[in-house]
């Protein structure tokens, strides 16, 4: 869709700031109930990112390398896969691009007007847009949705010299080729999917954190597991670790050198030490808009900032930085301001927001953590159910490539209403889903108990647990 040619005319009801899952969701859904949006996005390429199809190519070498010789498949490659990053990147790229049309013409299609270029918030009714050749305009408008997302963290050369000789997670989609070592700093699960995917296909990882175990915001247990799990299958580890310099060139072999004082050499670093909120040069703090400690734009549960006309949703706004979270909150401010009556009070409810790790294997995850659970409720009333099995898949597969399965089930009060459920090993991903609904929906320990299994399946170890 091309831009618009002549901005600035127009009073808008509605500026999106961000053409990202929640930009796009908003502008088009206020778009459909007749208000006049306009979306400004900076990079010209509406959409998400997606480390999904990665994740796909690793689980497909896994299933060649170690579990089709054990379903006594034969042939050549059988065992030993041969992946080509060079010539799947373009084609990963194109699907992404194509996605990327999508959202512009359902951009288009909807009535949303799209602008190209930086924007910036001159007051809480005007968003001055710098085009990319340095031309600027102002729009007009009633009221502004900041939705700009946010961007990896890396520390600085004083911080860490040599630094920025690592990549981000955005460079790692960048790469043209595999590399063959690769150091993966950080224990959130971005790091843990990185790392999967590249261990996974191939790549020597070697993962630098601070702690003992990964996924630490996460249930513990599945942190523990993962770990292990990871620690099993061939990724070495650095525990407690902090990188003191890295030294190299950029696309050269690196040395990384830890405070330890240990040291060790690869070809590509990937910083995975979180992300924060894209505010820079927005010009939220001059209007009055507050930040957090974290830089995260404070709202309140409508996506109010508190100064009248700027609203901010998705991971600007800090709060389960997730793609569905985003267009939840974006749909659902955008029917309570122009959808009329039915809507006037709709917001987001945060609790029990289901979520997935792309690990290997995957995680599942809806509601409280153990020690989340213990605190709210209490030792006293807090009933934890746990499993551990091995999938029935795994059943005609050598005993060390057997993914563990790993269950817990959080209950809380008389009724053991469930409050939690973290659960990893195959099918997680897919699993989660519907027990997202259930716990959403306030179910109990005897309602679990009272479904009837789905047999042979991992999934019917939640209805079956003792
Ligand atoms: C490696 C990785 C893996 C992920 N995996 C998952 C996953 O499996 N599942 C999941 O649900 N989520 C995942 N996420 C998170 C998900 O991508 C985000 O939560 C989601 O994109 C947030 O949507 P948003 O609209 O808030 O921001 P974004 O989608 O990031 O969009 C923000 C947009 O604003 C634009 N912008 C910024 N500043 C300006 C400006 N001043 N003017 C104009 N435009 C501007 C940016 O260019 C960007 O396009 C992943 C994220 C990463 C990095």
């Amino acid at each position: 869709m091309p831009p618009v040619s002549k901005p600035g005319l127009d009073h808008y009801d509605v500026v999106f700031i961000g053409g990202g899952s929640g930009g796009v969701a908003g502008s088009r859904r206020a778009a459909s109930y007749g208000a006049k949006v306009a979306l400004i996005e900076s990079t010209h390429r509406l959409g998400g990112t997606c480390v999904n199809i990665m994740w796909h190519a690793a689980d497909i070498a896994d299933k060649i390398r170690h579990h089709a010789p054990g379903y006594q498949f034969k042939g050549p490659g059988i065992g030993a896969p041969q992946f080509n990053w060079a010539t799947f990147k373009p084609q990963r790229d194109a699907y992404i691009k194509r996605l990327n049309s999508i959202y512009d013409s359902n951009v288009a299609k909807e009535g949303v007007e799209y602008h190209h270029g930086f924007a910036r918030l001159v007051s809480p009714s005007s968003v001055e847009v710098t085009r990319p050749d340095g031309t600027k305009y102002t729009l007009a408008t009633d009221k502004i949705v900041v939705a700009t997302g946010g961007r990896p963290t890396v520390p600085s050369e004083e911080e860490i010299p040599g630094a920025s000789l690592g990549i981000d997670s955005d460079g790692f989609f960048d790469l043209e080729d595999q590399p063959k070592r690769v150091a993966v700093v950080g224990a959130g699960y971005i790091a843990v999917e990185l790392a999967g995917v590249l261990h996974t296909l191939g790549s020597e990882v070697t993962m630098v954190i601070r702690g003992e175990t990964v996924l630490r915001s996460f249930d513990p247990t599945l942190g523990e597991a993962l770990t292990s799990w990871m620690k099993h299958t061939g990724i070495n580890f650095h525990h407690g670790a902090h990188v003191a310099r890295v030294e190299g060139e950029k696309g050269g072999p690196l040395t990384v050198h830890l405070k330890s004082g240990e040291k060790f050499e690869v070809d590509t670093l990937i910083w995975a030490i979180g992300r924060h909120a894209n505010t820079e040069g927005l010009g939220l703090e001059q209007l009055g808009v507050k930040l957090d400690k974290k830089g995260d734009v404070i709202v309140d549960e409508y996506q109010e900032s508190g100064v009248p006309g700027i609203l901010a949703l998705g991971d600007v706004a800090g709060k389960a930085l997730l793609t569905p979270v985003a267009i939840a909150a974006a749909r659902r401010l955008s029917n309570r301001l122009y959808g009329g009556e039915k809507y006037k009070s709709e917001k987001l409810n945060y609790d029990n927001i289901p979520t997935v790790v792309f690990s290997h294997p995957t995680i599942g995850t809806v509601g409280l953590t153990e020690p989340e659970a213990r605190k709210k409720h209490g030792d006293a009333n807090v009933k934890i159910y746990t499993s551990s099995f091995r999938a029935l898949y795994f059943s005609m597969v050598p005993e060390e490539h057997k993914e563990p399965s790993v269950y817990k089930l959080i209950c809380a009060g008389p009724e053991e209403r469930v409050v939690g459920i973290h659960i990893l090993g195959l099918g997680s991903d897919e699993i989660m889903q519907g027990f997202g609904v259930a716990v959403k929906m306030g179910a109990t320990k005897a309602d679990l108990d009272d479904t009837v299994a789905i047999h042979p399946t991992s999934g019917e170890e939640l209805v079956t647990m003792r």
